[in-house]
């Protein structure tokens, strides 16, 4: 018997409610095709409650020393590795990622919440002595107060962490408005964010979609937003966000091209596109998502990549026996991914590999498709434009590098590029040349860890202040610039002249 779904509670100042009067919006077990919970759609009067939950513990968080706000996180840290094994489970329930997957993307959500640990030395600031004659400086990295976090479905865990560690550990407080169809980890952080001894309203969880996202754009009290999604939604977030005055980072989708030259490692390059292009069933922001071999590449990269991707196999995540690959997340995903394919298929590019009659008997209500790869991709088809954000690899051969970094130019996109090869002036050429925000040397997927920037350009990246890293840092503070001078009125014989 299929269990009943949960309720997924939203979470305002420490407590924790069930909405029942509000519609809901089903929560998959990709592997399956089962509802495993219900998301309810919360309002404009629940994000109000929200924000006034944070406001109002905004005063008392602000005035907690940085080494004090340090050690919860040091504390939810070791809460979130002992409770590793229940969040990458959450992960793979609700997103459908493998098992390593699952385990590599709550890493590196952890990362970031080392980095929060680090905060008292990050916010310290900048001083000059005798700026002007008896006149000394000093810079000081105070919080905003209420900050927002609007999150994607592909890395449950991993990018609300991006966020709400730093942004806490600068002092401020936050709502969170996960992806509503995954949910149920970020009940989890928040239930671990509780016990690590967060004060009630530091934290606060609504869920919802478009209405609540709204209500969070437009209310006056709240001082930043974050968000990552695809672009479209992203640029709305930051054109509605900024007009009602507040700072946004608004991360987009993407399409990410590696370059793969005729003396490149071939059996390493193939073992990282596979990786690159099929990882998380492709549901990634750094996927690679076009090889562009170069020259005689494509006959040496070709038959190993196809037979590669031939090799992958794919099923259920949510029990022992692993695949290779797991689930999209949605039907109607699936169903998107598979039309990019026969668009592309029907302009002339070649399916070389063929994932769209993917059939799991174990499984059969699952949303599954196998690994693809397209031949004879064409810089004008639609599938060479718009981002698949499944496994599916476009191949557009290049007579050379110039062709190669024109190309890879010309995308509306610029989050992440690679390069295999053995050249040295091919790299320096290409990592100098390509538009793109987050470059890749014979690494296939370049995504930064929590030290560094997640540096997306174009229409990955709506803002100026990216997420991770010292910006992420600056995002959540502002700075004030103190001058002092002290006259000798009154001060007696302390010192003699
Ligand atoms: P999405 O844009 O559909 O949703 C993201 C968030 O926006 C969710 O919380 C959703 O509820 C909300 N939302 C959706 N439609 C909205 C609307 N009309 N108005 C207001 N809010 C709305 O993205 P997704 O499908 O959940 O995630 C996949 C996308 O995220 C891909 O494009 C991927 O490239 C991108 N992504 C980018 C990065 C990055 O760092 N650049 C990282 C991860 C994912």
């Amino acid at each position: 018997m299929i269990p009943k779904p949960i309720p997924c509670p939203i979470y305002i100042n420490g407590e924790w409610r069930v909405l029942s009067d509000v519609a809901t919006s089903p929560v998959y077990n990709p592997s399956t095709g089962d509802v495993i919970a219900e998301t309810p759609l919360g309002t404009a009067r629940h994000v109000n409650e929200a924000v006034q939950s944070a406001a109002a513990a905004f005063p008392a968080w602000r005035e907690t020393p940085a080494v004090e706000r340090a050690r919860i996180f040091f504390r939810f840290r070791q809460l979130v590795e002992q409770n590793f094994d229940k969040l990458c489970q959450t992960v793979t329930r609700e997103h459908g990622k493998t098992a390593a997957e699952a385990r590599g993307s709550v890493y590196r959500g952890i990362e970031n919440i080392e980095y929060a640990c680090g905060i008292p030395s990050l916010l310290m600031g900048e001083t000059l002595e005798n700026l002007a004659r008896g006149v000394d400086c000093e810079t000081h990295h105070q919080p905003l107060g209420v900050c927002v976090g609007i999150t994607p479905f592909n890395f449950p865990v991993m990018v609300p962490l991006w966020m709400f560690p730093t942004a806490i550990a600068c002092g401020n407080t936050f709502v969170l408005k996960p992806s509503e169809k995954v949910p149920l980890s970020a009940i989890l952080l928040g239930e671990l964010l509780e016990r690590a001894g967060l004060p009630k309203g530091v934290f606060n969880i609504v869920h919802g979609a478009r209405e609540c996202v709204d209500a969070l754009l437009t209310h006056p009290q709240v001082r930043a937003i974050s968000f990552v999604g695809s672009s479209p939604i992203a640029k709305y977030i930051y054109e509605t966000g900024t007009r009602h005055g507040k700072r946004v980072q608004a991360n987009g989708g993407a399409k990410n091209y590696i370059v793969i030259m005729p003396d490149a490692d071939m059996n390493k390059t193939v073992e990282n596109l596979a990786t690159a292009a099929f990882g998380c069933a492709g549901e990634r922001c750094m996927a690679g998502s076009t090889a562009m071999p170069v020259g005689r590449a494509a006959e040496r990269l070709l038959p190993p990549l196809i037979e590669a991707a031939r090799k992958i196999k794919v099923g259920p995540t949510d029990r022992a026996a692993q695949p290779d690959m797991g689930p999209v997340i949605t039907a109607a995903h699936r169903e998107r991914v598979l039309s990019l394919v026969s668009s592309g298929e029907n302009e002339g590019a070649k399916v070389v590999c063929d994932g769209r009659g993917v059939k799991i008997a174990e499984a059969p209500n699952g949303f599954y498709v196998g690994a693809t790869v397209v031949d004879n991709v064409q810089a004008n088809m639609t599938l060479a434009r718009e981002e698949v954000f499944g496994p599916v690899l476009n191949v557009m051969r290049m007579e050379d590098l110039d062709q190669a970094i024109a190309q890879a130019n010309k995308s509306s996109y610029g989050n992440g590029a690679s390069i295999f090869t053995n050249s040295g002036m091919a790299a320096r050429e290409f990592k100098h040349r390509v538009k793109a925000g987050m470059v890749g040397i014979n690494v296939g997927v370049p995504a930064t860890m929590a030290m560094f920037a997640f540096t997306g350009w174009d229409d990955s990246f709506y803002g100026d202040l990216h997420i991770q890293g010292t910006e992420g840092v600056k995002f959540y503070t502002q700075q004030k610039v103190v001058s002092t001078r002290w006259f000798s009125e009154g001060v007696g014989d302390v010192w003699k002249k």
